[in-house]
């Protein structure tokens, strides 16, 4: 985990500074992440220790791994709910229900309701169940919504999706080209999924095309706020 992110700041130098050391020419600028957080209201769902258990069995199953705890993530997988509320897909997290025949059920640590209000479920520091593949390593969102273009043409929900991925960036040193659509997840080099026949499932929230436009305005967001962006995409091919 980053909680400081740093970017190279040639303002700092003085005028007329060509003669200071490579040192100086290098100082760097801590952006505070914590400066970029946005409002967040807790709701959170179950997650107690029998849904740890299950979710470090699942861990095991897919990953290798027996942990339920999410450690140093590096990818932000945006999503939208396919349904009509906040509190419909509040409900659906929170009921840990059966998914694909396993448990534990699916979940999110985030939700953006269409006024733009942000909803946290899950501590960072947990696994939740979002994206096939992805799980590992990832940090989910959802967006109230039923298709990314609806969600593309909504301010205040784009808006807060936007601020709050932008503080994940911050907060955890994620490159942009990791923030990807659900529907991008089988192009990610982060993508590992143990069970042969899982291996090309994916969903088709937030496709591709979409998702270029996501990342172009948070790409212009990080750059004001001084948060690195890090280098260009480098998909992989899934052979799905
Ligand atoms: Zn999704």
């Amino acid at each position: 985990m980053a909680a400081l992110a740093l970017v190279a700041c040639t303002a700092l130098l003085a005028p007329g500074s060509g003669a200071l050391g490579s040192e100086a020419r290098h100082a760097a600028r801590p952006v505070d992440a914590s400066s970029l957080k946005p409002a967040i209201v807790w709701k959170r769902i179950p997650f107690g220790t029998k849904r740890k258990r299950q979710m470090a069995a699942y861990s095991k199953r897919h990953y290798g791994e027996r942990t339920w705890e999410l450690t140093d993530p590096h990818v932000v997988v945006e999503h939208y709910t396919d349904g009509p509320s906040f509190s419909s897909a509040w409900n659906t997290f929170a009921a840990n229900s059966l998914h694909l025949g396993e448990m534990p059920g699916v979940c999110s640590h985030f939700i953006v309701d269409t006024d733009g209000t942000i909803y946290q479920l899950v501590n960072m520091g947990i696994r939740c169940r979002h994206a096939i593949g992805m799980n590992w390593t990832a940090i989910g969102i959802e967006m109230v919504g039923t298709s990314d273009g609806q969600i593309l043409n909504r301010r205040p929900q784009l808006r807060a999706a936007l601020a709050l991925t932008l503080w994940l960036l911050a907060k955890f040193g994620i490159e942009v080209r990791n923030v990807i659509g659900h529907a991008e997840t089988l192009m990610s080099p982060y993508h590992r999924e143990l069970y042969p026949s899982w291996q090309c499932l994916t969903h088709s929230d937030w496709q591709h095309a979409d998702m270029r436009i996501f990342r172009r305005k948070l790409k212009r967001m990080a750059t004001q706020a001084g948060v690195p962006i890090g280098p260009r995409p480098q998909w992989v091919d899934s052979n799905c």
